[in-house]
């Protein structure tokens, strides 16, 4: 609790008052702990009948958990007087259910290979909060029934006490939630801060919090504005010129209590998540006390299954990294044609469509001065126009000398390369079939090179219904970023009909996409879930998730790290991760960091060999850099001009 005042706190409220309605319970009184039955113990009582049975007091001196003696009791230290009780009303979600059940319901939908795990102990979360209030939000928010909540009090001091308690709990996962003040621009009250890391008053970081991501993710899919970044806690109310201070430090968000608990928790996966009441510019005036101190309050009310299931997801856990995963040479290279563009001719740069299938690269490259377009018309004549890794049909060149437009092209060599093949078939007469997704930009390019006499086939199933003027002269093609399996099922339809069918000199189906693929598939061999990053409209993305799911694991495509589902991870020990081609490897590595903030987390790769691929850039590139000597592109060290294409994989 960190606010310029304090709403829901001890001093507007009198000692003693009690939550009322339903769920409530009476707030634990400060340093108190509402212990948990033992999750695996034969004999949990109903939450009824524990609501029934008088709470049971241990004396002054530290805090009982269990059998397990305290530290605390045992020195004699002097602590808050400790409430032990069974589970009340205060913690009981409607959700929770027998942690049996849950398994059994786990297990019930888990693939076969992961079906026969051992029940896993459900993970010992422990709940901090500093003010009565906060402690009654809380216990009202639908955290599991088995939480163990934790009143500090406010102030670091009262939360050092507090600490020691959390560490008596021998807890699995620690969070401490509450209301807070905001110090970063654009945080508004209302909004929630995760913290990605807990710094003292002199900037040493107590805890780092990887899994933040994972957390803000599940808080924003229930619509809450959410924040991750650095809280700072300090001793006394930040206000003013010291709020300003903080803020300098690139801290986001202050507190005064988070720290300690922070500490106390060691080495176990630990959680700050704040609801702003105050900012920089919105301070708290006697008038908006009361109301915004509701409205946290409120907002609090949600965070119990986000934080339940943030729990639910720790645990020791495998992490095995399909190799290779991510960008491929063709997108590296539309990549650096759209920075080069922009170092040749300054901003901005006109790209038409998305340069490669990712939202990330495509923001990155919009901040530096590329500006995306759909079409032609939307490029002032005379322009520069980078077209994408996709390809583009003749018409669209036509259209681009039309408007006189200088036009540096990304197409990726392997898309071109269907794009020769589809002239030579329809050259010679053929009527060509391209094994492709409808919709698709590269499919739309290639079937721009002969309209009419090119002919999209998405299934096998459609095979049986096709006709040709000479079943004699027919030939295939593919879309680059196919299933390798499914494309094999259609070209064996197509033989089946046309006997006499001819394909492409070498595969369609690039070597990254083909490479990505059997990646994968090695991954799904020993892991439970699968999570590709890449973003909905990659198809090189989606063929990983749909030949992984089909290989019996259950597989998420994920744009950021946000989009991984912590009820996902829940008993999974194994995760496998790829990224699609049009993915960058940071991401792979935020999404590995941040599964690493979940518990102890081995990572080991799973090779199908190493790429060796990188292709020359366009030739309107390298023809410019070699007329200014100074720039980058005419630089022999630059990797993607300096080898011809060679594709290889073990
Ligand atoms: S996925 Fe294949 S075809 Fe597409 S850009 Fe990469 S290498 Fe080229």
């Amino acid at each position: 609790m960190n606010t310029s005042a304090s709403p829901g706190g001890d001093r507007i409220l009198p000692d003693g008052v009690t939550a009322a309605g339903e769920g409530a319970a009476a707030a634990p009184r400060e340093g108190a702990v509402i212990p948990a039955q033992d999750p695996l113990s034969p004999s949990v009582p109903s939450s009824s009948a524990a609501r029934r049975r008088p709470a049971v007091r241990a004396a002054a001196g530290g805090a009982r958990l269990g059998t397990a003696p305290s530290p605390a009791a045992a020195t004699g230290a002097a602590t808050a007087t400790v409430t032990v009780t069974p589970p009340t009303a205060a913690v009981a979600s409607p959700t929770a259910a027998s942690p049996d059940a849950r398994s059994a319901a786990a297990t019930a939908e888990r693939p076969p290979h992961a079906a026969v795990r051992p029940l896993r102990r459900r993970a010992r979360l422990v709940v901090a909060t500093a003010l009565r209030f906060e402690a009654m939000a809380a216990g009202r928010s639908g955290l599991p029934s088995d939480t163990i909540m934790i009143r500090t009090g406010m102030g670091p001091e009262r939360a050092e006490r507090a600490a020691r308690v959390v560490r008596e709990a021998r807890p699995d996962a620690v969070a401490i939630i509450g209301l807070s003040g905001g110090l970063a621009p654009g945080i508004s009250p209302g909004d929630i801060v995760v913290a990605s890391e807990v710094r003292d008053l002199d900037g040493t970081v107590v805890a780092r919090c990887a899994s933040a991501p994972l957390l803000a993710g599940d808080l924003r899919r229930l619509g809450l504005t959410v924040h991750v970044g650095p809280i700072v806690t300090v001793a006394k109310l930040a206000t003013g010129d010291e709020r300003t201070r903080l803020a300098a430090t690139g801290a986001i968000a202050v507190d005064m209590e988070s720290g300690p608990i922070a500490a106390g928790a060691g080495d176990v996966p630990f959680a700050a998540v704040r609801v702003i009441v105050d900012s920089a510019d919105q301070e708290l005036g006697r008038v908006d006390l009361v109301r915004r101190g509701v409205v946290g309050l409120r907002t609090m009310r949600r965070l119990g299954p986000p934080i339940g299931a943030w729990a639910a997801a720790v645990g020791t856990r495998t992490v095995l990294l399909a190799e290779p995963r991510a960008f491929c040479a063709g997108v590296e290279r539309a990549i650096e044609v759209v920075e080069r563009a922009l170092q040749l001719h300054g901003p901005p740069v006109y790209v038409r469509k998305q340069i490669v299938h990712n939202s990330h690269v495509v923001a990155d490259l919009a901040a530096r001065g590329a500006v995306f377009v759909e079409e032609l018309e939307e490029v002032p004549a005379g322009a520069t126009v980078v077209f994408s890794a996709h390809g583009v049909a003749p018409a669209v060149w036509d259209q681009a000398g039309t408007r006189e437009l200088s036009v540096i092209d990304a197409t990726c060599p392997l898309v071109e390369k269907v794009h020769a093949e589809a002239r030579r078939f329809t050259t010679r007469g053929d009527t060509v079939f391209l094994i492709g997704h409808a919709g698709h930009e590269e499919v739309d390019g290639t079937l721009g090179e002969s309209p009419g006499r090119i002919r999209l086939v998405q299934s096998a199933a459609e095979v049986d219904s096709l006709e040709v003027e000479d079943p004699e002269r027919v030939a295939y093609l593919m879309q680059t970023t196919l299933a390798l399996d499914e494309a094999a099922e259609v070209v064996d339809a197509l033989r089946d009909r046309f006997p006499a069918i001819v394909g492409p000199g070498s595969a369609d189906i690039c070597y990254a996409t083909s490479n990505r693929q059997n990646a994968v598939r090695r991954v799904a061999q020993e892991a439970q879930l699968i999570l590709v990053v890449g973003s909905a409209n990659s198809a090189n993305s989606v063929r990983l998730v749909q030949v992984s799911e089909r290989d019996g694991a259950a597989s998420h495509l994920v744009e950021n790290v946000g989009d991984v589902r912590l009820d996902w991870l829940d008993g999974v020990e194994t995760v496998g991760i790829s990224a699609g081609a049009s993915a960058p490897p940071a991401l792979v590595e935020e999404l590995t960091e941040a599964l690493s903030g979940l518990g102890r987390t081995d990572v080991a790769v799973r090779s199908v060999g190493r790429e060796t691929v990188a292709f020359h850039l366009p030739k309107e590139l390298r023809r410019a850099a070699a007329a200014t000597p100074s720039s980058p592109a005419s630089s022999p060290s630059s990797p993607s001009s300096s080898s011809a294409s060679s594709a290889s994989t073990a």
